[in-house]
C-alpha cells in the first residue's frame, strides 16, 4: 500500500473553499483507500492560513513589477481560509481517532524570511514539511494567469529554471524542509532548459543541501508538460546520490489521492529505487515499492 504524502483539503477555485475539518478529512481518507493508498499526509498551503499573511509578507515586495506584485496580493488575499492553529487541530483530532492521516504543510520558501518561516512552524508537532517555489519574487511560476504567462515571454528561460533552483538549494539549506515538492516546477508549461542536464544536476544537488527527500508527484502528468516531476534524470541523480523519494498526488480533492501511484513507482523502479520514503514526527519511514504496486487509477 501507498503513501501519499502531499495532499491538500481545499480546492484552489471554490469560494468559500470547504472547510478543513473532521468530515474533510474522513472524505479523502475514504477516497485513499479506495485506490490503493493506505496513509495521507495533509500539506495544506501555508498561505490559507492568517498566521502566515503578515510575518511573510515579503511575497508582496513588488520587485519593481507592480502588476505582478498586485496580482499576488489579491490572489493571496483571495486564497486566506483558516486559522493554522484550527487546522492542525483539525489533523489532530483526525489522528487521535484513528485515521491514517498524518499532519503536514506545504511550506513556500521565501528568500529572507527564514526566522518568520521557523517561528510559524515552530509551535507545532508537524509530521512532514514540504518546501516549495511557486514564486521568483511575485511572479507565480504555475500560475495560467495571463499576467503570469505573459511573463515567460519576457524571461529567459534558462534563467529561471537557474534562479528557481538556487532558491531550491536556499530552501534545503535552512533544515526547514523535509521534502522538495515537485522539484521541477517550471516545466509545468512546457518550458525547458536548453541544456537540462546541468539544471538537473543541480536540483540533486539541491536536495542533497538539505538533504530533503525528492518528491515524485504525479499532478504533472495534469499539466501541459504532461509528465510527473521531477523529470527522470533527476529522479536517477537522487538514486545515485543515496537521497530518498517521497510518492505525492498533490490532490486538492478527494478523487485525485493515489492518482498514477504506479506510473510513479515504475519511474523509481527505472531509476533503481526499491523503496520509498514518508515522513512520521519528522521521522523518516520507508516501505517497499514491489508491494504497493498495483491498486491505483
Ligand atoms: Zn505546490
Ligand atoms: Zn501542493
Amino acid at each position: 500500500m501507498y503513501v501519499d504524502s502531499h495532499v491538500h483539503l481545499q480546492p484552489h477555485s471554490a469560494k468559500p473553499p470547504p472547510a478543513m475539518d473532521l468530515e474533510r478529512i474522513k472524505r479523502f481518507v475514504e477516497a485513499a483507500q479506495a485506490n490503493g493508498v493506505e496513509r495521507i499526509a495533509i500539506t495544506e498551503h501555508v498561505f490559507r492560513f492568517r498566521e502566515a499573511y503578515e510575518p511573510l509578507s515579503g511575497w508582496l515586495e513588488d520587485d519593481g513589477q507592480p502588476e505582478l506584485s498586485a496580482t499576488l496580493h489579491a490572489y493571496l488575499k483571495d486564497q486566506l481560509s483558516a486559522n493554522l492553529a484550527d487546522y492542525v487541530r483539525a489533523v489532530e483530532e483526525a489522528k487521535s481517532r484513528g485515521l491514517p492521516v498524518l499532519l503536514g504543510l506545504e511550506l513556500d520558501w521565501i528568500p529572507g524570511k527564514e526566522a518568520e518561516l521557523r517561528a510559524l512552524v515552530e509551535p507545532y508537532d508537524w509530521d512532514v514539511i514540504l518546501g516549495s517555489v511557486h514564486w521568483i519574487g511575485p511572479w507565480s511560476l504555475d500560475s495560467g494567469s495571463a499576467i503570469d504567462l505573459a511573463e515567460w515571454e519576457r524571461r529567459d528561460v534558462d534563467e529561471v529554471f537557474e534562479t528557481y533552483v538556487g532558491m531550491l538549494r536556499d530552501a534545503a539549506a535552512t533544515g526547514l524542509f523535509d521534502v522538495l515538492a515537485h522539484p521541477d516546477l517550471p516545466k509545468l508549461h512546457g518550458h525547458r532548459p536548453s541544456r537540462p542536464g546541468p539544471i538537473h544536476a543541480a536540483l540533486v544537488e539541491a536536495a542533497e543541501a538539505g538533504p530533503c527527500a525528492i518528491e515524485l508527484n504525479s499532478n504533472g502528468y495534469n499539466k501541459p508538460v504532461g509528465e510527473a516531476y521531477p523529470a527522470a534524470p533527476v529522479i536517477a541523480g537522487a538514486y545515485k546520490a543515496g537521497l530518498s523519494i517521497t510518492l505525492a498526488s498533490d490532490a486538492h480533492a478527494p478523487d485525485r489521492v493515489g492518482e498514477r501511484f504506479d506510473d510513479l513507482a515504475q519511474l523509481a523502479a527505472n531509476a533503481g529505487y526499491e523503496t520509498f520514503a514518508w515522513f512520521e514526527s519528522r521521522k523518516q519511514r520507508t516501505a517497499e515499492l514491489a508491494s504497493a504496486v498495483g491498486r491505483t487509477k
